[in-house]
């Protein structure tokens, strides 16, 4: 819409709506000079809006799109980045207001990246502004000049390599001292720099005049400064490592996805390393997606002590939002070097892109739950596809989704047996259904820690989470202490004495008494990790019991040292949940003892089971090396389950091919493509009158899709707001886009807050 009508006549879409703009070609180039800029905002509306250029002829020769520009807006200005450039508008030209200012000295936003975010735009139905917005530094969004953004650091080049140390007299100590801190020529920050001596500041700068230093993003040290680490051994590759590597480099340059599919410990990331140093090697940059940095600390530090040299840059989210556009600029420079991040990593300009990776795929942390509802692994193989670049996804547990994609020969499978360095470990189920628990513990499990314990090794206490929190119970009525707003029970703190609520926030003392029958011996029932801790520090008076989860690691350096205390043996027993079972290595961890999984069996969610197998494939990894073997006991009341022998067995295809076959049976995904869209408002009639409205609308438009009955989600009701949801499914993923094309501009209505999840994982 024109800028104009923003001022005050009110708002207008521009006329031809925004799916068809995006899908318009970009005009730069042409033979007329563009005259109007078509320009995203972030504001929650489907469209781009349409201002006059500057006349400058320098300004409308340079390219345009992609380029960062203020615009007047409502009664202040706006930034916002231009998306086409075209002769003219579909607007009278005195109602549109002028371009205020074109940040021509930046680099504009890279053609791919813009196309990744059109795509994404339609396909998750979210406005194009949001979109554009998400992908960006937060500097970069509100403005800031980001033309020289402080340098993180500073290293050597090739010049001042060959040069600086013969040009500096050997009295010049300062000098000596900050070559020597640069000699490694891996960046060095430059505050360290600066505390090398007072005037180290404006030797730099005159070094940085010279060309003998240059500024780069600093390399992720998670360890300690990688100063003067000679590159490390890099082991023969096993021929099933070598062969995937081939595969790989041998893709033609084209789309080429592949699932490399091994155990934890069968050397994927040996893979990786390889294939990113290919990558380097010709010049190009290599994109790892990972689920989450601070949980895998040694795969950065695997990049950092394989490629001392090169750049690596990792962005993730506790980065300053200075450091998060140093190293946006550093990636978009084109460089090589290798990006290592999480799921918004997808979106890094990369114009030298060589290779994209995507560790952990089936995590569904790549999932984004607002916003723009993207699955950044489905768009890094959109983006390798956009650039003709080998895709390879990475997992032990290969989601369902991709799983069928090998199937039906959309991508080349690669597997490596099992780990090299250790026996696979023994699982085996201890069946719950006859015995004493004490505390959730089993006899079993207790004699087994016993036995760890008096060896000197180490043991897990795995709990899965999901769905056991510990609540208030009274055993003598069965009442539960709910949270005053929401339909969910309060979790029981045992440390702070406290009840919480985890889905809004409300906190409340412990209460004493049951308010039904006055009964005053109130019990907190699953079991958390707390009361595990509890239990266990009871029944093993001589263990050390270290508990692992969200509580006790805030913040990547909490993590980082209790990683310190485990590998250095000061634990004997871990309590963890699901964090606790990704890549971590733990050489004298023989056990594994899992609780609570069997409420993943019966879950209606129906990728609980593929979760559990997952989680309980990892968690197995964790146990055991060749010269200690791992045991993994899984307590159970169901020992015959299907999920579990293929667990004991490690048979990953028969748990694949058998839930496959029951996604189909049941028409779930990956056989039937979903959106969800949510709901809430104060009062459940509004909301359900709302979803009911919604699906008449929908059913009248004669589109091959199912629209399902408006349900509660299993929390209905969140700090005082309704929820619902209503399901929609269709047989293709075309026949669904089709479908919201025209569904989705008719949803928006005043009375409720809604949202659309496309390929939906929680629901
Ligand atoms: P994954 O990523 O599948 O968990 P890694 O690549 O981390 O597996 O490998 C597991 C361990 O085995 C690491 O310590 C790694 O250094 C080692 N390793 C991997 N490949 C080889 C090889 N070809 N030769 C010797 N050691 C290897
Ligand atoms: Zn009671
Ligand atoms: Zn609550």
């Amino acid at each position: 819409m024109s800028a104009s009508a923003h001022a005050g006549e009110g708002a207008q879409p521009v006329p031809d709506g925004l799916r068809h703009d995006v899908e318009r070609p970009h005009v730069q180039g042409s033979s007329t000079a563009p005259a109007v800029a078509r320009v995203a905002l972030d504001v929650p509306l489907p469209t781009l809006f349409d201002y006059l250029l500057p006349s400058a002829a320098e300004l409308r020769a340079a390219p345009l799109i992609g380029r960062r520009v203020r615009v007047p807006f409502g009664r202040g200005s706006r930034i916002g980045i231009i998306l086409e450039a075209v002769a003219q508008s579909s607007l009278p030209v005195d109602r549109l207001k002028s371009v205020l200012e074109v940040f021509h000295d930046e680099p504009a936003l890279d053609a791919d990246v813009l196309d990744l975010l059109q795509f994404a735009t339609r396909y998750y139905h979210h406005p194009i502004g949001g979109s554009v917005f998400t992908a960006l530094p937060r500097r970069l969004r509100d403005g800031a000049r980001s033309t020289s953004p402080r340098a993180e650091a500073l290293r050597l080049t090739e010049s001042g390599h060959l040069l600086a140390p013969g040009a500096v007299s050997k009295k010049a100590v300062l000098q000596r001292r900050l070559l020597d801190a640069l000699a490694a020529r891996a960046p060095v920050p430059i505050e360290r720099l600066q505390q090398i001596g007072a005037s180290a500041r404006k030797v730099l700068r005159d070094w940085v005049q010279c060309g003998w230093i240059e500024a780069c993003a600093l390399e992720m040290s998670v360890a300690s400064p990688s100063a003067a680490r000679p590159p490390e051994v890099v082991p023969t590759l096993t021929s099933a490592q070598l062969g995937a590597v081939q595969a790989v480099l041998a893709a033609p340059a084209q789309f080429a996805p592949f699932l490399l599919r091994g155990v934890t410990g069968s050397g994927k990331t040996e893979v990786y390393l390889h294939l990113a140093a290919s990558c380097l090697a010709s010049g190009r940059q290599a994109l790892v997606l990972v689920p989450e940095i601070g949980l895998t600390p040694q795969l950065l530090q695997r990049f950092e002590a394989r490629f001392p040299a090169a750049e690596l840059i990792v962005l993730h989210s506790d980065l300053s939002e200075g450091q998060r556009l140093q190293r946006w600029r550093a990636a978009q420079s084109g460089r090589p070097c290798v990006v290592i991040g999480t799921r918004l990593a997808v979106f890094t300009p990369l114009p030298g892109l060589g290779l994209v990776v995507v560790d952990e795929e089936h995590d569904l942390s790549y999932k984004q739950q607002e916003g723009l509802r993207y699955s950044a692994r489905d768009l890094a193989l959109l983006r390798g596809k956009m650039r003709s670049v080998p895709v390879v996804l990475g997992s032990a547990t290969p989601s369902l989704e991709s799983y069928a994609n090998v199937r039906a020969g959309r991508y080349r499978l690669l597997e490596l047996p099992e780990r090299a360095d250790a026996r696979p470990p023994h699982i085996h189920c201890v069946d719950t259904r006859r015995m004493q628990l004490r505390h959730g513990l089993s006899v079993h499990l207790l004699d087994a820690l016993r036995a760890r314990l008096e060896r000197g090794e180490q043991s897990l206490v795995f709990v899965n989470r999901r769905g056991f929190a510990p609540a208030l119970v009274c055993a003598a009525c069965g009442w539960t202490c709910p949270c005053t707003r929401c339909s969910a029970r309060l979790v029981v703190h045992l440390k702070a004495q406290q009840l919480r609520c985890h889905y809004c926030g409300h906190v409340q003392p412990v209460v004493r008494a049951c308010p039904d029958c006055g009964n005053q011996d109130l019990l907190p029932a699953g079991h958390g990790t707390q009361r595990i801790e509890q239990a266990l520090q009871e029944a093993l008076p001589n263990a050390r019991v270290l508990r692992v989860d969200r509580d006790t690691t805030r913040g990547r350096e909490a993590f980082s040292a209790l990683h310190a205390r485990i590998r250095d043996l000061e634990v004997d027993v871990l309590v963890g949940t699901q964090m606790m079972a990704k890549g971590h290595d733990f050489p004298r961890l023989t056990l594994v003892g899992v609780i609570n999984a069997d409420s993943s069996l019966y879950s209606s969610d129906f990728r609980a089971a593929e979760r559990l197998y997952a989680q309980l494939t990892q968690v197995a990894g964790r146990a055991g090396r060749a010269e200690l073997p791992g045991e993994v006991i899984i307590q159970t009341a169901f020992p015959d389950h299907p999920l579990y022998a293929h667990v004991c067995r490690q048979d990953f295809h028969a748990f694949a091919e058998e839930a496959l076959q029951e996604r189909r049976e049941m028409r779930f995904p990956p056989f039937a493509h979903q959106a969800l869209l949510r709901a809430e408002a104060t009062r459940r009639e509004a909301v359900e009158g709302y979803l009911q409205r919604a699906a008449a609308h929908g059913a009248a438009l004669g589109h091959e899709v199912e629209i399902f009955d408006p349900v509660a989600p299993p929390i209905a009701r969140v700090a005082g707001r309704e929820r619902a949801q209503l399901l929609v499914q269709a047989g293709s993923r075309v026949a669904l886009q089709r479908f919201l094309d025209e569904w989705v501009p008719s949803l928006p209505d005043r009375s409720v807050r809604w949202s659309l999840d496309v390929d939906p994982v929680d629901y």
